[in-house]
C-alpha cells in the first residue's frame, strides 16, 4: 500500500524549474515524464493489485509525449512507428492545463464546464492513469480483460485526484441522472446516462460547431463570395477546451 501523497504538490514540485512564473512552460524532461509515469502505474497498482511483474508490463509500454493540445489515446494496435499497444499523451503548453472528465452518471462527479485549472504536470499524471486504466482494460499486462469504457476510466482519473490534490478533486460537481420525463407514457424513454458535454472518443462534435459554421457561410462569407475552410477536428475527441484524456 503505498503512503498516501499530501497533495498534488507531489507532482508540482518537480516542474518548479522554470520559477514562480505561472506563464512559464513546464518542460517535460525525462526525469519528470518518469516520475509521473511512476506515479500513475503506482496508483493503478494498488487499485488493481497488480503484482511486479504487471507493473513492469505497464512501464514498457512505449508513450509517445506531445507538447500540444489535444488528444491523448491508448492504441492497442501498430502506429506511430510501434508494432503493439502503446499510448499518446497530448499535454498543452504552458505551466497549466484545464482538466475536463467524460460525464459519467456512474462515477457521480463532473468537472464544471470550463473544466479544472491545474499544473500541466498533475494533468499529465491524470491522463497517463486514464489511458494506463484503457492498458489493464484490454488486459496488456497480463490481467484479465475488462470491459472497455469511460466510467473506469473516468473514475480512477477522479480517485487519482482525490488522492494526490485533494484542493482540485472539492471544485468537482456532484452529477445525478436526470429524473423521468413524466406523462410521455409508454414511448417514455430512459434516461441516458450521459449527456457529455464533450463528444465521446471518435464522435465528432457534429453540433453545434457544423450550424455555426453554416451559419457563419450563409449570412457572412456568401455575400462576400467566400466560403470558410472546414475546421480540423480531432478524430479521437473533441472540443478545444478543456482537455480531456481521450
Ligand atoms: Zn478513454
Amino acid at each position: 500500500m503505498p503512503t498516501r501523497r499530501a497533495s498534488g504538490t507531489s507532482v508540482e514540485s518537480g516542474t518548479a524549474a522554470g520559477g514562480s512564473d505561472a506563464s512559464s512552460s513546464t518542460r517535460f524532461t525525462e526525469p519528470l515524464r518518469r516520475r509521473l509515469v511512476a506515479q500513475a502505474i503506482d496508483f493503478l497498482a494498488t487499485e488493481y493489485e497488480l503484482d511486479a511483474a504487471q507493473q513492469r508490463a505497464l512501464h514498457a509500454l512505449p508513450i509517445v509525449w506531445r507538447r500540444r493540445h489535444g488528444c491523448s489515446v491508448f492504441y492497442m494496435k501498430p502506429k506511430h512507428g510501434f508494432a503493439g499497444p502503446h499510448i499518446l499523451v497530448s499535454v498543452p503548453r504552458g505551466a497549466t492545463a484545464r482538466w475536463s472528465v467524460y460525464r459519467r452518471v456512474r462515477v457521480g462527479l463532473v468537472a464544471p464546464p470550463q473544466g479544472i485549472e491545474m499544473p500541466v504536470a498533475l494533468f499529465a499524471a491524470v491522463v497517463l492513469v486514464h489511458e494506463f486504466t484503457h492498458a489493464i482494460q484490454h488486459g496488456v499486462c497480463g490481467t484479465p480483460k475488462r470491459p472497455y469504457g469511460e466510467v473506469e476510466t473516468t473514475d480512477n482519473e477522479i480517485r487519482f485526484i482525490e488522492k494526490v490534490a485533494p484542493d482540485v478533486h472539492a471544485q468537482l460537481l456532484p452529477l445525478k441522472a436526470k429524473p423521468r420525463k413524466r406523462g410521455t407514457g409508454a414511448g417514455a424513454r430512459r434516461v441516458r446516462e450521459t449527456r457529455p458535454t464533450v463528444p465521446p472518443e471518435g464522435v465528432p462534435p457534429i453540433w453545434p460547431t457544423r450550424m455555426l459554421v453554416a451559419m457563419w457561410n450563409r449570412l457572412v462569407l456568401a455575400p462576400l463570395g467566400l466560403t470558410s475552410a472546414p475546421a480540423r477536428r480531432c478524430p479521437a475527441v473533441k472540443a478545444p477546451r478543456p482537455t480531456r484524456a481521450g
